[in-house]
């Protein structure tokens, strides 16, 4: 007897298409796909509705802010509610990862309500001598390179420096991958004190002049570069641009260079002119409703392999948005509306083909990430991660009844069309009639082989 089957759905498998097929569980797994499968301890009817595999988000952080172990508990169950059922972690800071990651991954064990696998940021020669070793010790598969730091958090690093760690990653096999925040630091800084010296009380708008688009477009071009010499698959992430995106096309068109560019749902969705204001601060910054256009061009041509979010969860006393554009901090909780937020902006109101939009939602992150088809698919032997979607459901988002512990929403008080329904962990019932149904630490740490 199967533990559980999704009967009446349709049922999307990337790279195949959409199938009436029933799909059975046993043991966390998909077991078995067809017509008429044998009786089932659950059965869930998707009445005609979309079965897509659960989504991964390939780009968050949890405990920059906060509490590490506060923000794995509650903002993975607004992941869980938005359809996302695997998150990868970006992990910072100048230490050796090697004393703490394994305190982290206990508390993941404890916490998680989603399945979880850590990027560790390299900013320092002894890291980068690690990094051999935190792969072995805790499968740990890709790394990431900021060409631009956080001013008065922590500094960027050289090109040399890149080159070095994308020598080391391309060492690592093809599985090894290197993450790069694509902006040129002296570009940022020559627009950041005209900004500071014109416009100190600015807005979102001067936020974003702050941070040219050619700052990344002209970053992009380096890392393909680096990574081209170096022969590493390389991962440009939260690509924010149509400049940046543009370029990327260009490059990828010549096939000599392994490089996945991923985009946001924040950047497809909301532009500097929206009326939340500081609140919605962010590094990269939102852009342009041009930029916006000229990025949705580029996941319908492909360009555009993978959608993130990231995510950085806070509340408002930590935003401090009332102190400005330099004194508030950057990010916003989005988990919950992520999925939301492309199927409105894509597939409602751009006619982007849902399987397109499923596809960098699922697939493409697990198999950049090596964890396909384990993760990202629906066929016997997968992980039973399941989500069936509304897509014709509208809700106004309110902050206050989404999962993260955050008091806002870039999408406060507007209508989103097309949510989950029913979400199904590991071969568990998850999420359902608005409430979440299994108990934090249902998730597990993700360790991934080269
Ligand atoms: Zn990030």
């Amino acid at each position: 007897m199967l533990d559980l089957k999704v009967t009446n759905g349709n049922v999307f498998i990337p790279g195949a298409g959409f199938f009436k097929t029933e799909v059975g569980v046993k043991d966390g797994k998909i077991v078995m796909l067809g017509d008429k499968l044998p009786e089932a301890a659950r059965t869930v009817d998707a009445g005609g509705k979309t079965v897509a595999p659960g989504a991964i988000d390939p780009h968050i952080h949890l405990g920059i802010f906060n509490d590490f172990a506060l923000e794995c508990e509650s903002e993975t169950r607004a992941a869980l509610a938005g359809g996302v059922t695997t998150v990868g972690v970006f992990m910072g800071g100048g230490e050796s990862y090697l004393p703490q990651l394994g305190a982290l991954i206990d508390i993941v064990e404890k916490k998680s309500s989603v399945d979880l696998f850590f990027h560790l940021s390299i900013f320092t020669e002894a890291q980068m001598a690690e990094m051999e070793e935190y792969y072995r010790t805790f499968g740990v598969t890709s790394f990431k390179f900021y060409m631009a730091g956080v001013r008065g958090v922590f500094p960027g690093v050289t090109d040399g420096f890149i080159y070095e760690g994308f020598r080391k990653v391309a060492a690592m096999g093809d599985r090894a991958t290197a993450c790069v925040h694509c902006e040129d630091q002296s570009l940022l800084d020559i627009a950041f004190d005209k900004v500071c010296r014109e416009t100190p009380n600015g807005t979102l708008c001067d936020w974003a002049n702050a941070h040219p688009n050619m700052a990344e477009e002209e970053a992009i071009m380096r890392a393909c570069y680096l990574a081209q010499k170096a022969g590493n698959r390389l991962y440009i992430v939260h690509i924010s641009t149509k400049e940046g995106a543009d370029r990327f096309a260009g490059i990828c068109r010549d096939r000599t260079c392994r490089a996945f560019g991923e985009t946001t749902s924040a950047y497809l969705s909301v532009d500097k002119n929206d009326q939340i204001g500081l609140v919605a601060k962010m590094l990269p910054p939102l852009r342009s409703g041009a930029d916006v256009d000229g990025l949705w061009e580029r996941v319908k041509d492909d360009t555009i392999y993978t959608f993130g979010t990231d995510n950085v969860s806070m509340n408002r006393a930590i935003k401090q948005a009332e102190k400005g554009m330099l004194g508030a901090m950057p990010g916003y909780p989005i988990l919950q509306t992520h999925l939301s937020a492309i199927l409105t902006e894509g597939y409602h109101k751009r006619g982007v083909p849902l399987e397109t939009i499923l596809t960098k939602a699922t697939a493409n992150p697990a198999r950049v990430f090596g964890i396909y088809p384990q993760k990202g698919t629906i066929a016997a032997g997968s992980d039973a991660d399941l989500v069936i979607f509304d897509l014709d459901r509208e809700r106004t988002v309110k902050s206050d009844e989404l999962f993260s512990y955050g008091d806002f929403s870039l999408y406060e008080g507007k209508v989103l069309k097309g949510w989950p329904e029913v979400v199904i962990k590991g071969g568990r019932v998850a999420y359902e009639g608005g409430k979440i149904a299994i108990e934090p630490g249902a998730g597990s740490y993700l360790r991934r082989t080269l």
